[in-house]
């Protein structure tokens, strides 16, 4: 049985003042055994902020992004052993953002990946088609594309500590949610490619849904069987909005 988790990308929002109020919502918020598995994603610079108020609590942190080397001449950039140091359990890598803000390629999401996971995070690896693809009929072709580029680069075996997001990208930040079946279609997809090269990984490996997740569509998506919690932006900048979801999942 797969526990939700429910995981809150902040994005590049925030404050010192912002990270306490939210992350004192949610530790005031989840005293209780939490009934779902939480995780934030502050930016870099608050993750010292986030690991000094969440050390002893049941939520975990990660970080949004890593460098792929371990160290050296990258101005500007963090490794996954800084990443380490701060405690995270988690880094996302590929978030549809960064490819297309930031042109990340497959290869690159790859290097990542194989990073965080030989430096011991537990990669969130983000996949997604855009609506012209989805229009297009491509989006399992899309989504396999990006899978394969990380199976290729770092196994099937890496995917044992590994969480897959399926973010379809016309979804974020929108306030357009794929409906559970859309959603559902795509998980399963995910979920059986995994499982022609390792059932037992495909019977554990989380499995998120992203794009405009909130308190209202939470409970019919992580309702469906291999939807196993969300991916939220925007909800989960309040512990309002989060709790709403949390409160939703079970
Ligand atoms: C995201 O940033 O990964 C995301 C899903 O954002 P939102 O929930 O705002 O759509």
């Amino acid at each position: 049985m797969r526990r939700i988790l429910l995981a809150g990308n902040w994005k590049m929002h925030g404050s010192m003042k912002m990270v306490e109020s939210l992350l004192n919502g949610l530790l005031l918020g989840s005293q209780h055994e939490n009934p779902v598995d939480m995780a934030v994603f502050p930016p870099f610079l608050y993750l010292a902020q986030a690991q000094a108020l969440l050390k002893d609590s049941n939520i975990s942190w990660g970080a949004q992004n890593l460098n792929p080397a371990s160290q050296g001449a990258y101005t500007g950039e963090v490794s996954a052993g800084m990443l380490l140091d701060l405690g995270c359990r988690y880094v996302l890598v590929g978030h549809s953002e960064r490819r297309a803000l930031l042109g990340e390629s497959d290869k690159d999401v790859a290097l990542r990946f194989e990073a965080a996971r030989q430096a011991g995070l537990e990669p969130v690896l983000c996949v997604g088609e855009t609506l012209e693809e989805r229009e297009n009929g491509e989006t399992e072709s899309v989504v396999e594309r990006q899978l394969d580029a990380v199976l290729q680069g770092s196994g099937i075996g890496a995917f044992g500590r590994a969480v897959i997001a399926y973010e379809p990208v016309w979804a974020i930040g929108t306030g357009k949610t794929a409906t559970p079946d859309q959603a559902q279609a795509v998980h399963a997809f995910i979920r059986d490619k995994i499982s022609s090269q390792d059932g037992t990984i495909a019977g554990h490996i989380h499995i998120l849904y992203g794009g405009s997740v909130n308190g209202s569509n939470a409970a019919d998506l992580f309702a469906r069987e291999d939807i196993d919690g969300g991916l939220v932006g925007g909800a989960s900048l309040t512990a309002e909005d989060f709790l709403a979801i949390r409160d939703a999942a079970v």
